[in-house]
Parts: C-alpha cells; sequence; structure tokens
C-alpha cells in the first residue's frame, strides 16, 4: 500500500502530521504538489507569494528528497480540475490513501469534498491551527464570536499539553538532489524571504530571544523591529504554529498564565490566528466575502474609482498611511498597526467597501492568508465578528505621532519628506509640504462625522 502526501499550504517536514501518518508504513509515501495558477489568481494571491511559494516548494523537495521521498509536481489551472488528474496520478503510482493538511476556506474544502467524491481515499489531518476549529467551543457547543474569552478557553486547553514538534520517522536512503520546480504564473522576486530549510525556525528563535519579552512594549512601533515577521512563513506553513508556541513558551513559561507581558502578548496573537481561522469554518460566508455582522449590510459605501486609487497609490498626504501603502507595494508586507490604519482610513475617512481593501491587500501580500485578512479587514471597517466599534476611527495623524513619534518609518518609505521636522512630518503644512508631495484628501473631522452618519445603521446591536 503506498500513501501520498499532498502538500498544500504545510510546506514544512516539521511537526506536519499529515507527512508523519504518510511516513508510517514501510515503504516511502509519494509527495506531490499541485500549482493551480488560475485558481491562485481568482484567489488573488499576489505574486510575490506565488514566487515565495515556488521557492518553498524546491526547498521542501531538497529537504525530502535528502529523506528518501520524492516530491512530484502536478501542473494544473484549477481546482476543479484536480479530482481527475489526482485520480490518474495515483492509478499511474499505485495509490491507494491520501494524506493531506486540513484547510479552512471554503473552496479548499469543497476541492477536497469533490476528490473524496470521486472514489479517492482522503485523509485530512490537523496543523494548520494550534487548536483545530471545532475543539474550542462555548458551553452550549457552538463557535466563539468574542475573542477574550475564546483566548481564555484556548490557553486553558493548551497549557500542560505536549506541543513538542512532531518530526517523520523515516530511515529510506537519500535520493538524487531534485528537478527545479517552476510554476506557469505571473511572479514576483521574493529573495527578501529566504526559503533555506531552517530558515523560519531560526527567525523564530531570534523572535524569542531578542524581542518577545518586550513585544507588549513596542509591537504598535513600525519604527522598530518589534515583531516577528513570521507571517510569510505561517501563511504558507513553512512553520507550524504549534512550533512558534512551543518556542514562545520554551523562553516564556508564563506566556499561556494571562499575566501581561511580551510572551503573553505573542502568543494572544497566535490565539488570533486560530480565532479567524475558527471562523472561517463556523461561518463560511466569510470566504465568500459575506459582512459578519449582518446589519453591516445596510452600510452605503462610496463608489469612488479615484479616491480608491489614490489611497493604493499612497498618495492621499496623511503620510503615515501613504508610507504603509508603500511599504505593502514595496515590500509585501505591512506591519500590523499600519494595516489597521490604512484599513481604518479606506473604510471610516474615506467610507469605500473594505471588499476592495482586502482585495488590494491580498494581491500585495507576502503572508496573504483569507482568515486573518479578512478577520483584519472586517474588525477594522466594524461589520466583523468582535471588531471594533464602529464609532472608534483611529486619526491617521495622532496614530502617526503615537507609534512613529520621530517619523523615522515615514521617512523610509517617502523619501521627499526627509527634510521636514519630526513636528512637520505626521501632516505637512502647505508652507513647507514638498512639491511632489500631496495635500490631503479629505478633512479628518467632516469625513469621521460622514462615517459616524454612515454607519449609524449599525448602532443595533446584533449579539
Ligand atoms: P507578530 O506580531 O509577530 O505575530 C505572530 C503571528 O501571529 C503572525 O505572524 C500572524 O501569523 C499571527 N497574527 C498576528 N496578528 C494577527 C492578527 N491580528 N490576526 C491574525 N493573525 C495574527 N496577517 C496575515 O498573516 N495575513 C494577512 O493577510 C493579514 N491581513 C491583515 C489585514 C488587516 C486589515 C489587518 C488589521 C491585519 C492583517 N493581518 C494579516 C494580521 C497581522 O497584521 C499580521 O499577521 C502581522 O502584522 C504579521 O506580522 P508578524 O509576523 O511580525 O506578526
Amino acid at each position: 500500500m503506498v500513501d501520498l502526501i499532498w502538500f498544500r499550504k504545510d510546506l514544512r517536514v516539521e511537526d506536519n502530521p499529515a507527512l508523519t501518518a504518510a511516513c508510517s508504513g514501510d515503504a516511502p509515501p509519494v509527495a506531490l504538489f499541485i500549482s493551480t495558477p488560475d485558481q491562485w489568481q481568482e484567489h488573488n494571491m499576489s505574486p510575490i507569494q506565488v514566487d515565495l511559494m515556488e521557492r518553498a516548494v524546491n526547498s521542501l523537495a531538497q529537504q525530502l528528497a535528502a529523506l528518501g521521498i520524492a516530491l512530484h509536481h502536478l501542473a494544473l489551472s484549477r481546482f476543479d480540475e484536480i479530482p481527475t488528474a489526482l485520480s490518474q496520478f495515483c492509478q499511474q503510482h499505485g495509490i491507494s490513501r491520501i494524506h493531506a493538511g486540513e484547510e479552512p476556506e471554503f473552496n479548499e474544502n469543497k476541492r477536497d469534498r469533490e476528490v473524496v467524491a470521486a472514489g479517492l481515499e482522503l485523509k485530512l489531518h490537523p496543523g494548520h491551527c494550534i487548536l483545530p476549529p471545532g475543539t474550542v467551543l462555548k458551553a452550549d457547543g457552538t463557535p466563539y464570536r468574542v475573542f477574550t474569552p475564546f483566548r481564555r478557553a484556548w490557553m486553558a486547553r493548551l497549557r500542560g499539553q505536549n506541543l513538542a514538534p512532531g518530526q517523520p520517522t523515516t530511515a529510506w536512503p537519500a535520493l538524487a538532489a531534485p528537478a527545479p520546480i517552476e510554476f506557469d504564473a505571473h511572479k514576483l522576486c521574493s529573495a527578501h524571504w529566504p526559503v533555506a530549510p531552517g530558515e523560519a525556525h531560526r527567525r523564530l528563535e531570534h523572535f524569542v530571544h531578542q524581542r518577545m519579552s518586550d513585544y507588549h512594549l513596542n509591537r504598535d512601533r513600525p519604527d522598530l523591529k518589534a515583531t516577528s515577521v513570521l507571517s510569510p512563513y505561517l501563511a504558507l506553513g513553512m512553520i507550524s504554529p504549534t512550533s512558534c508556541l512551543h518556542a514562545a513558551l520554551s523562553h516564556g513559561p508564563e506566556a499561556l498564565q494571562e499575566q501581561p507581558g511580551g510572551a503573553f502578548a505573542w502568543v494572544s496573537e497566535l490565539a488570533w490566528r486560530d480565532f479567524y481561522r475558527h471562523l472561517l469554518i463556523g461561518w463560511p460566508r466569510l470566504s465568500k466575502g459575506m459582512n459578519f455582522n449582518p446589519l453591516a449590510n445596510k452600510v452605503q459605501w462610496e463608489k469612488n474609482t479615484a479616491a480608491f486609487d489614490t489611497w493604493c497609490q499612497g498618495q492621499t498626504g496623511f503620510p503615515l498611511v501613504d508610507a504603509a501603502m508603500r511599504q505593502l507595494k514595496q515590500t509585501g508586507w505591512m506591519h500590523n498597526r499600519l494595516r489597521m490604519v490604512t484599513a481604518s482610513f479606506l473604510t471610516k475617512n474615506l467610507l469605500i467597501d473594505w471588499r476592495l481593501g482586502e482585495r488590494w491587500f491580498s494581491q500585495h501580500l507576502v503572508d496573504g492568508d483569507l482568515a486573518a485578512n479578512n478577520g483584519g479587514w472586517q474588525w477594522s471597517a466594524s461589520t466583523g465578528c468582535d471588531a471594533q466599534p464602529y464609532f472608534r476611527i483611529f486619526n491617521p495623524v495622532s496614530q502617526s505621532k503615537k507609534f512613529d513619534p520621530d517619523g523615522a518609518f515615514i521617512r523610509r518609505y517617502l523619501p521627499e519628506l526627509n527634510d521636514l521636522s519630526g513636528k512637520d512630518i505626521h501632516l505637512p503644512p502647505a508652507s513647507v509640504r514638498p512639491p511632489g508631495y500631496p495635500a490631503p484628501m479629505v478633512d479628518l473631522a467632516d469625513s469621521r462625522r460622514r462615517a459616524l452618519e454612515r454607519f449609524a445603521v449599525m448602532k443595533r446591536e446584533v449579539f
């Protein structure tokens, strides 16, 4: 009996339950990756993330070859071609059972159901979350809609658990170096993110040793290196979230104890990650671009393509927003505080539908992830589950003064403002504004008033 390990967004050897299960037989499993560029494009996957994924798959192929496992590549275009192509592949290789990591998104779920409907034996394994969806429920058996009680229950369940990352046990002779795998897709260079074996773990260790203890103090400062920047690796499953928790606990054993501090704050972010993934399973409509809160269906958004483009290109005239949007375009990554500030600006000050912002982020982020992106956008737009109340509207100028006090982050991405004083840089007065930099595109007080009027339809709480 030959087993197949079908890799999707779990591109790792360590702590991969599907791979471990596939390696439990006497013979080495066959490994497979299926590229579906048209489907990825439909899902708004960014060219930089496609590139990172290609490099991650090649790195994985090398690691698997060292373990005696050959990684094959099937080049298709869409998910609906998978059942037939996979059936043929299984026949050719004498495969009787497929192992794969579970994925929480609607289309990915449908794809897996169709594979089963085609008569293939598909065994799905947990691993994309620390605690699988369906295992952290309220006393009445329903999923949590509010984060804090979810986190308490999540932490209580994890205390005392053995979280040591699993390793597949293999004793097969190594294979020759594999031929390169290439995706026939639009790609953008992701070389800034190394994919060598052990790289994500090295970054994790560096973070928990050097930065985690001050994470709660500095995590909102985009001008400092204060967060882990592991999101691109987590989004493609190049490192498991459980490995992250395990490392956090080995350097901050109090991380699950509800004691304020760096380790607890960081592990709480891993809990947010799980929370949003559990929501995708509990409320499949989230994968289809629908508001979590039905009251938000009544919010009337502005249809203003010019204003949307101005935001996309980082030309709003609010330096923190513009620097953040240019960081996204130039690097594929954006600091969390800035994701919140730019999303609030788009959805509240410009009253533009969060779905457009969500799509733009997804098309440019190297760490694009439906659950976290949708969760973050719906939180910021006040349309989501346990979201920011609609009347809380970030002021991009005060956020700038508070979180980029000297303007160091702004200067990095808006060199045209380099010569401005620390006082002027947060909102350059017309007298010192350099010629190429735009005037503010909206009046903050007026746009805030307009947002409060529009969002007033959400006054009645639904929960
Ligand atoms: P750290 O602060 O070091 O956190 C560790 C890990 O926890 C992250 O790598 C990430 O996997 C997870 N995490 C942290 N914050 C959150 C959060 N609020 N929600 C869910 N998971 C979290 N994150 C993505 O991975 N992909 C996205 O597409 C994405 N889109 C977002 C859109 C908006 C509008 C907002 C407000 C947030 C979004 N986030 C997204 C969440 C967060 O901004 C990033 O995960 C974080 O900035 C990544 O940086 P880091 O790895 O240094 O995080």
